[in-house]
């Protein structure tokens, strides 16, 4: 069994960062935490959820060539640094990620062969634009300016869906659950 690196987008809303920390806590693969400029939520801890960093010191990072991969989205920048994957590749841990299109784009396009044999990708989408709006504002953790950006970027990124080779459409949590986690399984039989 070879480990593999499912790197997972979708809108804000999709459910997409629960699905990924329940196979992380189940103990299944490790969750590559990304650099991000934008201020933490509560609750939010720096270390485990994002490593939150100054515009500056991202840039840092970036004129180092630490990054896998990064872009700004929702008018902040994020970014996945080579060592959160990498490491736990060579480690023959299976590595989560959360990132957006952008990012996905970036990732496909690396010439990294460990990286290229290990990537698995999946969108996770939520058809109905109401349920969609619905569960931005039920998290309680955005302010409604925030909400509607991210409603129009979520329509946008949801353009970018057909170039995923694995696409989930949300239902319930415990549905979009099983589905996740045996492509996850299914994924390490992989030759
Ligand atoms: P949030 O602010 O809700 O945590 O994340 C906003 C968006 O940024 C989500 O679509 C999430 O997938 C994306 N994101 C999180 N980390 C990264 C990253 O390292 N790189 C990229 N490109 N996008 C990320």
């Amino acid at each position: 069994m070879s480990a593999v690196i499912l790197l997972v987008s979708g809108p804000s809303g999709s459910g997409k960062t629960t699905l990924c920390r329940r196979l992380v806590n189940e103990g299944e693969a490790h969750y590559s935490i990304s650099c991000t400029t934008r201020a933490p939520r509560e609750g939010e801890v720096h270390g485990v959820d994002y490593f939150f960093l100054s515009v500056d010191e991202f840039k840092k990072s970036l004129a180092k060539g630490e990054f896998l991969e990064w872009a700004e989205v929702h008018g902040n920048y994020y970014g996945t640094l080579k060592s959160q994957v990498l490491d736990f590749l060579s480690q023959g841990k299976d590595v989560v990620m959360d990132i957006d299109v952008q990012g996905a784009d970036q990732v496909r396009a690396c010439e990294d062969s460990v990286i290229q044999k290990a990537l698995i990708d999946l969108f996770v989408l939520v058809e109905d634009h109401t349920e969609l709006r619905a569960r931005l504002s039920n998290r309680g953790t955005e302010a409604s300016e925030v909400i509607e950006l991210r409603m129009q970027n979520s329509i946008k990124e949801m353009e970018n869906a057909p170039k995923y080779r694995h696409l989930l459409k949300s239902a319930d949590h415990e549905n979009d659950y099983t589905q996740f986690k045996s492509l996850l399984i299914a994924s390490r039989l992989r030759q």
